[in-house]
């Protein structure tokens, strides 16, 4: 099988572009020369995605990925991986181009999927998790009310995890407190809650905090302060008993060491679509495990990465929890057939099917599709 195009899809679904990273996503769609393609989603900017796809070679270090692709055997992944990542090694090796290689890597495990007939959970060892836990994620709203309304609200649906993030929290002591409160009360005790500052304070100010919120008993904190700043997170971590999560914002296994070694948070945060696809999240979740650290996978963009973050959940056995995004946004919810799903019991069922299990609905990347 050889690889014969790359495409870029860019979709927005947005009123604005103030909404959030849900409302747009950047995909490609790997086509071969025996019909079977596959796709990919990098949580990133789309524009800067599609140049890093569609560049053309530079130097000999400098390679767009589409140049780097033609031709090569899709079924070899983590060598693809690793002529990506040392193609582009004078421009990228972090950040954009990371995320960029993770749209091509999910679309080649799909493709390895589809043409084995396999699920991706059963590539990657076997669903030891048939089904798997998510937590509810949402943006914070302004008020404690409607903090509670949401909460509970996910609580009902059979949610028994929920997180509410960013918004106006971290701004002062007593709001912070008033929306952390309103949250507990309203699932009560048995319901596990996270909070996420979203990268606001430095490690004094995260360690007075979290004292505030020990009555309400979190599951973790997650990013009180900026992604850089590792000596705060470790002082932060060995002075509170709350859990510390980060990682969300990292890529390659090189970032994730240096979060656990010189961090020492308590949960990291990798995103599929962010830190370097199916084969890089598996080595940083190695990593993780190694030294017996919790991993929850970061979730916040299209129907894409979902499913693929739930088979990397699935196939581990020390996979907990899955962020679950709890926006309307059709990129989620209308994106994929089969549509994905919240069982009764609260569990989200990882797809049977080929590779990630899911196609594209083409009526609605038509809809949405601005390049
Ligand atoms: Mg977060």
């Amino acid at each position: 099988m050889k690889i014969t195009r790359i495409e870029s899809i860019v979709l927005h679904a947005g009123e604005t572009r103030e909404a959030d990273s849900s409302y747009e996503a950047f995909l490609v769609r790997v086509h071969t020369d025996e019909g079977i393609t596959g796709i990919g989603e990098a949580l990133s900017s789309p524009t800067i995605m599609k140049a890093i796809v569609e560049a053309p070679t530079s130097h000999g270090v400098a390679h767009g990925f589409q140049d780097l692709l033609l031709g090569e055997d899709p079924l070899q992944v983590e060598r693809l991986w690793d002529k990506l990542y040392r193609g582009s090694i004078w421009y990228g090796r972090r950040g954009a181009v990371i995320h960029a290689l993770s749209a091509i890597d999910i679309a080649l495990w799909d493709i390895r999927g589809k043409a084995l007939g396999l699920p991706l959970s059963t590539l990657l060892g076997g669903a030891v998790h048939p089904r798997v836990r998510p937590y509810a994620s949402h943006v914070m709203p302004p008020t404690p009310r409607e903090a509670a309304a949401l909460a509970e609200r996910s609580a009902r649906q059979g949610f028994t995890a929920v997180k509410l993030g960013w918004g106006p929290l971290g701004q002062s002591p007593a709001t912070d407190v008033a929306l952390v409160r309103a949250v507990r009360e309203a699932v009560g005790p048995e319901v596990d809650v996270m909070i996420d500052i979203g990268l606001v304070w430095d490690a004094t100010t995260a360690i007075q905090r979290v004292r505030l919120f020990e009555p309400y008993n979190l599951y973790w904190l997650e990013e009180p302060l900026p992604p850089d700043d590792l000596e705060g997170y470790a002082k932060l971590a060995d002075t509170v008993d709350t859990r510390i999560a980060a990682g969300e914002e990292l890529t390659t296994r090189w970032e994730f060491r240096d979060l656990l070694e010189r961090g020492r948070v308590d949960v990291i945060q990798p995103d599929v679509a962010h830190a370097g696809g199916i084969t890089e999240t598996r080595r940083v979740i190695e990593m993780a495990e190694t030294r017996n650290t919790e991993w929850a996978p970061h979730v916040y963009g299209s129907a894409v990465l979902q499913t693929a973050a739930a088979h990397l959940v699935a196939a581990s056995p020390s996979g907990k929890l899955l962020e679950y995004c709890m926006s309307e946004s059709p990129l989620i919810r209308q994106l994929t057939t089969p549509p994905l799903q919240i069982d009764p019991d609260g569990l989200f069922t990882v797809p049977t099917g080929p590779g990630l299990g899911i196609e594209l609905d083409e009526s609605v990347v038509e809809r949405y599709r601005v390049a």
